[in-house]
């Protein structure tokens, strides 16, 4: 269970006290998408970093299968890091010397060759593309290849900062069928953080952020399917 029990992150800035969260509360289900809304100053980024082992609350726990994350020491939430958590950013990040298919394998320690590697590209839709350079790809196909190199950690949790936030709104659609098949077909907890308030419906569940607090959650029993 991977759940978030009144976590709350102050900033001392000079002698005011910054509130970035506060008492945070809810429930993350693996097998499911969850979605995180909210105007920008909400708290989006800094809880994302929390639930990614990059940063820690002042107060509350985030308790992930039964482990307190709060309590962890810097080298056991490196390891948590690496073990459990795969990130997907609006800039993708792939070596630009290295081709789609590399790009995965050097992510997941696997040789080129290692057919592992293209079976993370085939699930995203880039059989065609193993052997293109990110300057021969589009936007979406870079995501793509971003999303790829996640998966081929086999991450617990997939954190999503903006996935489509350079991208156009039927490659943003695409991509959010990908995020939606990804939490239905592998036991990842799926994350993304958006300020487009139109995914709402492709959620399973939907976290708005107001202020550092949670506005309100929200269900979908059936996720309005993509494409
Ligand atoms: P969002 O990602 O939704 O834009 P953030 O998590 O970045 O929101 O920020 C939430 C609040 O916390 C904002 O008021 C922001 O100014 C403040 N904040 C974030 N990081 C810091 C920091 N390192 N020092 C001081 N204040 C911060
Ligand atoms: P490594 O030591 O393997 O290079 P890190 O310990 O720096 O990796 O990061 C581990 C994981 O955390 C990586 O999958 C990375 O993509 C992810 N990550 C990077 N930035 C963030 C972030 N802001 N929030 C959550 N996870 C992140």
């Amino acid at each position: 269970m991977i759940k978030l029990e009144k976590i709350s992150k102050f900033y001392q800035v000079g002698d005011e006290q910054v509130t970035a969260l506060q008492d945070i509360s809810f429930p993350i289900e693996k097998g499911k998408l969850t979605i995180i809304l909210g105007p920008s100053g909400s708290g989006k980024s800094t809880l994302l970093n929390i639930l990614g082992g990059m940063d820690q609350s002042t107060a509350g726990k985030f308790l992930f299968e039964g482990e307190n994350v709060t309590q962890f020491d810097d080298h056991q939430l490196t390891d948590y890091r690496r073990k459990v958590v795969g990130f997907v950013s609006q800039f993708y990040n792939l070596v630009p010397s290295l081709t789609a298919l590399e790009n995965v394998a050097i992510a997941a320690r696997l040789t080129a060759n290692d057919h592992r590697a293209e079976e993370y590209l085939a699930k995203v839709g880039l059989k065609q593309r193993l052997n293109n350079f990110p300057s021969q790809m589009s936007g979406g196909e870079m995501q793509r290849v971003s999303i790829a190199r996640a998966l081929s950690k086999k991450p617990e949790m997939l954190l999503c900062d903006e996935p489509t936030g350079a991208l156009d709104t039927k490659t943003s659609l695409r991509i959010m069928k990908i995020l939606q098949e990804v939490a239905k077909t592998s036991k990842t907890a799926v994350i993304v953080v958006t300020h487009n308030p139109s995914f709402e419906r492709y959620g399973d569940c939907i976290v708005r952020l107001r202020d550092g607090r949670v506005e309100s959650i929200k269900r979908n029993p059936v996720p309005s399917e993509i494409g």
